[in-house]
């Protein structure tokens, strides 16, 4: 079986987001050397408050860093603002996978500019954090799918499975709606491969438009047993993580 492919949705990093507790963007890199993890989706915290271009320059500079890892990375911004939309409702929005992050130069203020700017810069809009949003039912995901008319991701599952009640709500409100998942790792700490997104494209995007995404999950901890991880993964027909386990 050919070997599938392997994203890792949802990743903080030290320099970008707060509390400064989550790896360095450096130790990401490491990672996705050994790993071999087709790509990962950095998502820094932003506030519309905050500047935007602050936060773009860091992302230029782990470009640099990442040198020929560069484009196993993409970038986006999880916008964590209470966002008071028309009707007041709490949304939080993961913009995935920007392509022109130089259409952000000014800071979108409305729900409806930061989805117009995640889909014009190339993005993929996902509802993250299945606690924030969920907590006013749906009001949020019925908004942004019924009158603003687009189909976001729903982040139904993360590697900080706090609430796992509420993961199963995000599960039911994707069906309701007919809407795409994707799991997070919302990593601080965790390994990359403590939540990985495993499909047949070669693209999160077109996973996401199939709805063909299988999980894996894992509680281990950092550096300790990914050589099980990987003999799991061989399950999953993923032998990209397996070829990596010999060597560890
Ligand atoms: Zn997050």
């Amino acid at each position: 079986m050919p070997g599938k492919h392997i994203e890792v949705s949802h990743v903080h990093t030290k320099e970008g987001t707060y509390p400064p507790i989550a790896l360095p963007f450096s130790k990401r890199v490491e990672e996705i050397k050994r790993l071999k993890i087709d790509k990962v989706h950095i998502a820094d915290k932003v506030h519309f408050k905050e500047n935007i271009k602050k936060k773009i320059s860091i992302y230029e500079r782990f470009r640099g860093e990442a040198g020929e890892y560069k484009s196993r990375f993409s970038f986006g911004f999880e916008i964590i603002d209470v966002l008071f939309a028309p009707e007041n409702r709490y949304v939080e929005i993961y913009g995935c996978d920007i392509q022109d992050l130089g259409l952000w130069k000014k800071c979108p203020h409305a729900l409806e500019e930061v989805c117009e700017l995640i889909e014009k810069s190339g993005g993929i809009l996902i509802l993250p954090h299945p606690y924030a949003w969920i907590s006013v039912r749906d009001s949020g995901t019925r908004y942004i799918v019924k009158k603003l008319g687009y189909r976001p991701a729903i982040e139904i599952n993360y590697s900080m499975r706090v609430f796992p009640v509420l993961n199963f709500m995000a599960r039911k409100l994707a069906e309701k709606y007919d809407l795409p998942k994707v799991y997070g790792l919302d990593g601080f700490e965790e390994p990359l491969y403590a939540a990985l997104n495993i499909f047949p494209e070669s693209s999160l995007r077109d996973a996401l438009r199939n709805n063909s995404i299988t999980p894996y999950f894992s509680s281990v901890k950092p550096g300790v047993t990914f050589k099980r991880v990987a003999r799991t993964l061989h399950d999953f027909g993923c032998a990209k993580l397996t070829g990596f386990s010999k060597s560890h």
